[in-house]
């Protein structure tokens, strides 16, 4: 748990968030800015600045994010259609919170490259 971290307060439920799923490892909710029809971010519960922060507990958290996405693509019926994982990171990744999350955008075609 980070004080001032906006991710934290949603697990804490400080801040409210619309839920998609919840297991040990993670906690998945909608974007409050949706940028695509399906527009989830899944977080890990403990606190890592990003998908390369160097904590202990970093790599086994890495591919519980992962799996735990796979299971949401699939209860949200996405696997057909198709879907995309997104971990912005640092400035050039565009990353605004630095609490790991990973987007899963799907629900329509999405361009390549980005922008
Ligand atoms: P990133 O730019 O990759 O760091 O992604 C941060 C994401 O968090 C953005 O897509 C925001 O729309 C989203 N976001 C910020 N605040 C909230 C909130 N209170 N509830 C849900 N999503 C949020
Ligand atoms: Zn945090």
């Amino acid at each position: 748990m980070s004080n001032d971290c906006l991710f934290c307060k949603i697990i804490s439920g400080e801040i409210p968030s619309n839920k998609v799923y919840s297991d040990d490892h993670v906690y998945a909710f909608h974007d409050i800015n949706p940028v695509a029809p399906t527009h989830v971010l899944v977080i890990t519960r403990k606190h890592l600045s990003a998908v390369n922060d160097r904590s202990e507990e970093h790599e086994p958290l890495l591919g519980a994010l992962m799996v735990a996405a796979n299971r949401i693509v699939k209860q949200l019926d996405l696997e057909e259609s198709g879907f995309r994982y997104v971990i912005n990171t640092g400035s050039h990744g565009g990353q605004t919170v630095f609490h790991l999350h990973l987007h899963i955008l799907g629900g329509r075609p999405l361009a390549w490259p980005p922008g």
